[in-house]
């Protein structure tokens, strides 16, 4: 199979109808549908791949909504289950004119936090050729447990595992508790995927030279991945490793950028997955992922910037 099955939270950002203010000063907020793991699922789909979710949604209007996000972009929404108690996860977030990226979450609990193991997709997660989760889903119970268990099924069934913790500091009671739990993990996964500032925060050091990167680095991966914003990423695989830049752009807003790269790369490494082991094939499979991430920064917000594969080939093409 090549699905991509994704696992964790799917939730609205609101964001200012306005750039570069602060949350208190912005004059309305439009919603946005979010969650790394749910725009990775869709990126997959947009680039015209297998794809399917896997998480908890309030059974309130902004659930159903999602669900419908979901399927009206080609993604299988059979592991999502709605809470009837609790309600879908909210993000007021805005990037202050000072570049800063400033958070407030809802989540009280909200329904992703509450998926329970026994509501688990069983027969859709062990159809996964890849299956990709965050770190989120590991800050509370019940939903942690769920996220352990699913990573089994997965691994036990046959599929590759790919983690891209997406730290969100103000989500964890501490920096300590967010280093020790995305690490707890870390040896599970076949790829992962980190941004410079995940590699400085699970470090301790504000460097992306080999020898920094290689402290992250086990010998159970088959990939790992930094991710360096317009400069690209560097990767690191058994038998090598290299840097691959990205395509010239005119960025817009981020938001995204990292979720269409990793769900690009899966898309490529479904579809063919000796690439893992050539590093040729490898080198452009990262080269369409830094497109996907690349056009993806050069509209606002998450989704509705996500590319085809028609429009990544185009600017391939065209660099
Ligand atoms: P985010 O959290 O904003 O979604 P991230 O920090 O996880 O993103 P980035 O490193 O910003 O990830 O971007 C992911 C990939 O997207 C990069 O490796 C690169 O390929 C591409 N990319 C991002 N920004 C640009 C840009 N301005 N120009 C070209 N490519 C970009």
């Amino acid at each position: 199979s090549e699905l991509v099955v994704s696992f964790g939270e799917m939730l609205i950002d609101f964001v200012p109808t306005m750039a570069g203010v602060s949350l208190a000063e912005a004059p309305a907020f439009l919603k946005a549908p979010g969650g790394a793991p749910a725009n990775v699922a869709i990126a997959v789909a947009r680039l015209g791949g297998g794809a399917a979710f896997v998480g908890k949604l309030g059974d309130d209007e902004f659930g159903r909504m999602l669900a419908a996000i979901l399927r009206d972009n080609g993604v299988d929404d059979g592991g999502v289950v709605f809470d009837a108690g609790a309600r879908t996860a909210l993000a007021f977030v805005t990037l202050r004119a000072d570049g800063e990226r400033e958070f407030m979450f809802y989540r009280n609990p909200s329904a992703d936090m509450l998926l329970a193991a026994a509501e688990l997709n069983v027969e859709l997660i062990k159809r996964a050729a890849v299956f990709h989760y965050g770190s989120i889903s590991l800050i509370a119970e019940p939903c942690r447990s769920a996220h352990l268990r699913a990573m089994e099924i997965a691994k036990e069934a046959g599929a590759l595992l790919s983690y891209d913790p997406n730290l969100r500091e103000a989500l964890w009671p501490s920096r300590e508790e967010a280093r020790t739990k995305i690490l707890s993990i870390w040896d599970q996964a076949d790829i992962v995927k980190v941004s410079e500032v995940e590699l400085e925060f699970l470090t301790g050091i504000d460097s992306v030279e080999d020898d920094v990167v290689m402290k992250l680095w086990r010998p159970t991966m088959k990939l790992f991945l930094v991710t360096l914003g317009d400069q690209g990423c560097k990767y690191y695989a058994r038998d090598f490793r290299g840097a691959v830049p990205s395509y010239k752009v005119q960025q817009v807003d981020t938001t995204g950028a990292g979720d269409a790269f990793i769900g690009a790369l899966l898309r490529k490494i479904v579809q063919d997955p000796s690439s893992l082991q050539d590093q040729k094939k490898l080198e452009e499979a990262i080269k369409f992922a830094n497109a996907c991430g690349a056009i993806t920064t050069t509209k606002k917000g998450a989704i509705p910037s996500l590319p085809s594969e028609v429009e990544v080939l185009q600017l391939m093409g065209s660099a």
